[in-house]
């Protein structure tokens, strides 16, 4: 049975369908995860959070900005950045939307100064399936906020959100970017770097083994002040207007597009949206992995296990020729939100994109997702279209501690998936 839609507007009237058919229910933020967390099970109907998009309140002289959940970052920092705020932690993407942001407790690049999304979250208000609201923070009904952040809706649609801001001078950041020739050589810059730069991650070659593994472009960013500055870019629309047939996305590709682009920069003043936001800057490439799409591995191990469990899986995923697009590798700290499916704890996560290939690429994922649980890691569930009870028991022991705080009405495909026919 296909997925229903149900739109929801304006957060003080909102209301649920109340058709028992109808259900189960999930909230849909902007699909930006990809994965199958946004999706309904069987005939359930997706709620539709993007018509919630207002502004409730802003407060410039406490830095604090209430709006509706379904206002997407980008749309919100065009309005903080001039008055001088900014969100504390932002993810990849601008379109992104505040419930999204919450029910995700995505992380930056900052996630060891700053944590997940949630740590700035100072209330919610969650709309439950039997029409009740319930105001949540950390200290009104502590244990439903703890089970709302990162909890992937699963407890209700989150209607509005009041968060905490950080200060700016202006919209600009100073970037720089250095070589890693390895591995350990992006960990230790990574680690170093922690002193005096506020935003750090690597991009590294997946397609190669041996000295190389590992190697890539280390980029360090932070808030600058006023100054004179490159004007802001464009608002960029460039668009994959068609899916090509079949895959583009080949080693050979990541290792030209590594040769060309991974070149070491001086420090430089970079506008946000380009500094936070460089993937938004094509719409649908996500096209070009061909008709059958990608899936997202975001694979997080302890810190002593760094070295041996990242460097086996960035093995594994060369030897497979499957991997193209560089890697994502940032630092986590641990999770203070308290979030009962945030994924953060202290380690180095590595995230990739691969094509989809059927039982190629879920084979590897396997074979990866052993190494993870043999480093004592775990597997970022947002974005995830395939773990099985056992893998995602194994990276969440304390799954069945949201079961008290599901909401019965509401149910993904995703959580079908791994909690086991409990749903
Ligand atoms: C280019 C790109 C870069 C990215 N970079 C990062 C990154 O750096 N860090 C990171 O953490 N993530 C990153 N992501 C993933 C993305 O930030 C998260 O998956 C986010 O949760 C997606 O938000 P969305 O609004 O699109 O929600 P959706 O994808 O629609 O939904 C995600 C989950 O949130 C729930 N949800 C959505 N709205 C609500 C609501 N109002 N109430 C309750 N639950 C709700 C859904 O049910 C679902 O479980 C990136 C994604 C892209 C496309």
């Amino acid at each position: 049975m296909s997925e229903r839609v149900h739109t929801l507007w304006w957060s003080d009237r909102a209301l649920l369908p109340e058709d028992d058919a109808a259900r189960p229910l999930i909230p849909y933020g902007n699909g930006r995860s990809g994965g199958d967390c946004c999706v309904a099970p069987g005939g359930g109907t997706r709620l539709d959070t993007r018509g919630l998009d207002r502004l409730r309140h802003f407060d410039p002289v406490r830095g604090r900005v209430a709006c509706e959940a379904g206002t997407r970052l980008g749309d919100l920092l065009d309005f903080l950045v001039p008055r001088g705020w900014m969100l504390p932690v932002l993810p990849g993407s601008r379109r992104v939307t505040v419930g999204g942001a919450v029910a995700g407790d995505v992380h930056g690049a900052n996630h060891p100064t700053a944590g997940g999304f949630g740590a700035w979250v100072r209330h919610l208000e969650l709309l439950r399936g039997d029409g009740r609201r319930w105001f949540c923070s950390a200290f009104e009904n502590p244990d439903l906020f703890r089970a709302t952040v990162g909890g992937l809706g699963l407890t209700g649609v989150i209607v509005w959100v009041e968060l905490e801001l950080k200060a700016v001078r202006g919209p600009f950041l100073t970037r720089e970017t250095v070589a890693c020739s390895d591995l350990a050589d992006a960990l230790r810059l990574i680690r170093a770097g922690g002193e005096r730069w506020e935003y750090l991650q690597a991009h590294v070659d997946v397609t190669v083994r041996g000295r190389r593994l590992g190697r890539g472009l280390v980029s360090r960013g932070q808030h600058a002040g006023p100054g004179r500055h490159p004007p802001p870019p464009w608002e960029t629309q460039r668009q994959v207007t068609i899916t090509p047939q079949v895959n583009l996305m080949r080693p050979w590709v990541g290792r030209l597009y590594h040769r060309l682009h991974h070149r070491p920069q001086p420090a430089g003043s970079v506008h946000y949206r380009a500094f936070f936001f460089a993937a938004d800057c094509w719409e649908n490439w996500t096209r070009l992995y061909g008709p059958d799409g990608l899936l997202h591995y975001h694979g997080l191990v302890p810190e002593d296990q760094a070295v041996a469990g990242l460097g086996e899986i960035l093995d594994r995923l060369a030897a497979s020729g499957l991997a193209a697009a560089p890697g994502r590798l940032r630092r986590f700290g641990p999770n203070r939100t308290g979030g009962l499916l945030s994924f953060a704890r202290p380690g180095f996560g590595l995230a990739v994109d691969l094509p989809n290939r059927g039982r190629a690429t879920l084979d590897l994922l396997g074979e990866l997702d052993r190494v993870v649980v043999a480093a004592g890691g775990t597997v970022e569930p947002g974005r995830d279209r395939r773990l099985d009870p056992a893998a995602f028991a194994a990276f969440f022991p304390q799954w069945d501690a949201m079961q008290p705080y599901r909401d019965p009405a509401f149910a993904s495909a995703f959580w079908r998936r791994v909690a086991g026919g409990i749903s």
